[in-house]
């Protein structure tokens, strides 16, 4: 994974399909289809290393999480309402024993299900399902080599079920996960976006649904503090959302995040808890999602920083540089001290090329360990990091533990004193 030839320098833009290429984070294949990328080891660390985050945060925030499968029955998508105001994002029905079966274009329907398996009492709720799953969107012109336009999306999704009363809470402690994971990925919105019904046909008719809801989420918006925009026609087709847009390389913008209230589908699939006075409610459903799909996410990130990610996200976060042969098992002992506290290392002999050839080569990685005579015999090792900056020769413990807790901590600085 060393030997690509990295010229995105000489671009000022960046571009995720044509970094995502030459820094072997993923690629498409005509033989497996435009809009159908596969991950290569490197984006397959970055992926994981996101799914490993929003777990974590989101166990912390009181959700739990659930898998359920990919496809599911017509009826299934009859009720949730997508069949008739979705169809056109829907792949066509597979027939399976006389039974239409659908590749799922979202979760949703299938969280509601399994929230109606069960009988909830008001002291269960919130009660907060989580999962990061695939469902599949009929793209007709997936654009080969890119991540923004897929066929399969994997994605960062959640269920809320709420009473009336805890809706503005869920979506507020939603904004702040939302924020939080922005600072730890080192980006920003472009714009927060509050996305209400057009004129169209799309949307499911009830006037006081939509108002109800897109009261809630203005005013979530306004005690937030975060400046926002009102646009009419990008609702979902069963409620208002709150959109979080972030910006690509030639300044389009897309949705990475979203806060969605939802009163239509408890409604559809006859959701309902039993309240402190014995009887049946309804639930509300807030959808949620921190970093939206994967996809754009990841796709987002390679744009905005070039490759160089933070380095809790970095494929490779240490480097390991010996500065002649006769340091290579004083090298070899570093990096599998490194590998043995869970950062990501790579032992770059002398073999090689000279230490100026090898720091270029790794320019994206954010620690070098540079070790020569001195450094061996004292066991410490010199430190530069990827921002050019060069730190004196330390003990090798001080250097592992600081770098290991800016990465636990999801530090987007590169070093702290
Ligand atoms: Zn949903």
């Amino acid at each position: 994974m060393w030997s690509s030839a990295l010229d995105w320098e000489e671009t000022h833009v960046y571009d995720h399909r044509k970094l995502g290429r030459e820094l072997d984070l993923f690629d498409t294949d005509p033989l497996i289809g435009a809009g159908l990328p596969y991950w290569l080891p490197g984006g397959a660390i970055v992926r994981h290393s996101l799914e490993e985050y929003i777990r974590t945060v989101e166990r912390q925030a009181g959700y739990q999480h659930v898998y359920s499968p990919v496809l599911g029955k017509r009826e299934l998508y009859e009720i949730s309402g997508h069949w008739s105001h979705y169809s056109d994002d829907m792949y066509p029905p597979m027939d399976i024993g006389g039974e239409q079966v659908v590749l799922r274009p979202s979760l949703c329907p299938h969280h509601a299900v399994m929230y109606r398996s069960r009988s909830h009492s008001y002291r269960e709720l919130p009660l907060r399902m989580a999962e990061l799953g695939a469902m599949y969107r009929s793209e007709l012109s997936g654009v080969l080599g890119g991540l923004t336009r897929v066929r399969g999306i994997q994605l960062n999704d959640a269920h809320i079920f709420c009473t009336l009363d805890q809706v503005a809470d869920e979506a507020t402690n939603a904004l702040a996960l939302i924020g939080d994971a922005y600072r730890a990925m080192g980006t920003s919105a472009a714009r927060y976006r509050l996305s209400l019904p057009g004129a169209s046909g799309k949307y499911v008719a009830a006037q006081d649904m939509w108002q109800r809801a897109s009261k809630v989420l203005s005013e979530v918006l306004d005690r937030s503090g975060v400046a926002y925009e009102a646009v009419e026609g990008e609702a979902a087709f069963y409620g208002p959302k709150i959109d979080i847009q972030v910006a690509d390389h030639a300044g389009r913008e897309s949705t990475l995040s979203t806060v969605q209230v939802d009163f239509y589908q408890p409604e559809q699939f006859d959701l309902h808890y039993i309240g402190a006075d014995g009887s049946k409610h309804r639930p509300v459903m807030v959808h949620r999602s921190i970093i939206g799909s994967i996809e754009r996410a990841v796709a987002h990130l390679v744009e905005h920083h070039g490759g160089a990610f933070p380095a809790w996200l970095s494929p490779v976060q240490v480097a390991v540089l010996p500065i002649s042969e006769a340091e290579e098992p004083a090298a070899r002992r570093l990096r599998d001290r490194c590998l043995g506290v869970g950062l990501r290392a790579h032992l770059i002999g002398a073999e090689s090329g000279s230490l100026a050839a090898r720091v270029r080569e790794t320019r994206l990685v954010p620690y070098h360990f540079i070790l020569g005579p001195t450094e061996t015999a004292n066991g410490a090792v010199a430190l530069r990091l990827r921002d050019g900056r060069r730190l004196p020769a330390q003990p090798i413990d001080n250097a592992v533990t600081h770098i290991r807790a800016l990465v636990e901590g999801h530090n987007t600085r590169l070093w702290t004193d």
